[in-house]
């Protein structure tokens, strides 16, 4: 028992160590990135481009990993609320708009006041992964859409990209940890982790891709009827 105890107690604390430990080094890796990138502007000089280009290669690389892995350290915010997905989805979308631009990549999103209850630290991290997924399957440029459709009880959140898309085969390695298509950038837990979120929120996840033409992951989420009712009657008068 005292072993147990000892050992339950040392991977609270690597969990907890984890999390401040990526916590405190992804803020550094964005700033060096931003002032990076303000520096570049200037560059002509095609030799320093190409480092400037390493350089931000392995920043993206180093940022990736602490995002998938974050999630496994503790998380510092536990306790569901109610979340009103157009609100949050208006924060995401600021997150990878960097990126999006980067791949002259469009981002449509039309999205009424839903409500559902969760973690909002997760919910977003769940969201981010998949959005970034979209945006990455695009390095030449496209269309990110963002929809909702309603039904009584649930509404759906469709991710759309016209990205390079899956076989049938990739579709079905899907959310396996580690399988990953790029190589030294990609983790590979990314979809796990979004898996693990949205079924703690009571979702479900679907995927529809064609290769060539592009990728839907749909999200179906209960609603917070309660706070859905509420906020009507509000506008309403
Ligand atoms: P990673 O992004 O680190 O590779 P993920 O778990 O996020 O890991 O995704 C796993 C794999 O699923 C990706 O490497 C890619 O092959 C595929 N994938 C995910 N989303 C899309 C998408 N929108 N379009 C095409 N392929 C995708
Ligand atoms: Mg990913």
């Amino acid at each position: 028992l005292k072993e147990a105890v000892y050992h339950y107690k040392k991977t609270e604390l690597v969990s907890h160590l984890a999390a401040s430990i990526a916590h405190e080094v992804r803020n550094p890796v964005t700033t060096v990135r931003g002032f990076l990138q303000l520096l570049s502007i200037e560059e002509k000089d095609e030799r320093k481009r190409w480092y400037f280009n390493t350089i931000f290669d392995e920043l993206d690389k180093a940022e990736n990993i602490i995002a998938d892995y974050l999630y496994f350290a503790k998380p510092q915010e536990k306790q569901k609320k109610t979340i009103q997905i157009d609100r949050e989805f208006e924060k995401m979308i600021n997150v990878v708009t960097p990126l999006a631009n980067r791949n002259q990549v469009q981002v449509l999103s039309e999205l009424p006041p839903y409500f559902t209850s969760g973690v909002p630290q997760l919910f977003q991290q769940a969201f981010i992964n998949i959005m970034k997924n979209a945006i990455e399957a695009m390095p030449n440029g496209g269309k990110l859409n963002i929809d909702t459709f309603e039904r009584e009880y649930e509404f759906i959140i469709i991710i759309k990209d016209t990205g390079h898309g899956m076989s049938k085969e990739q579709i079905s390695k899907l959310f396996q940890p580690y399988f990953s298509t790029k190589g030294e950038k990609g983790t590979g837990l990314g979809l796990v982790v979004v898996q693990h979120i949205i079924e703690s929120m009571n979702g479900k996840i679907e995927v529809k891709s064609e290769l060539g033409k592009g990728t839907s992951f749909l999200i179906t989420l209960p609603k917070d009827l309660v706070s859905q009712i509420t906020y009507h009657e509000v506008a309403s008068g």
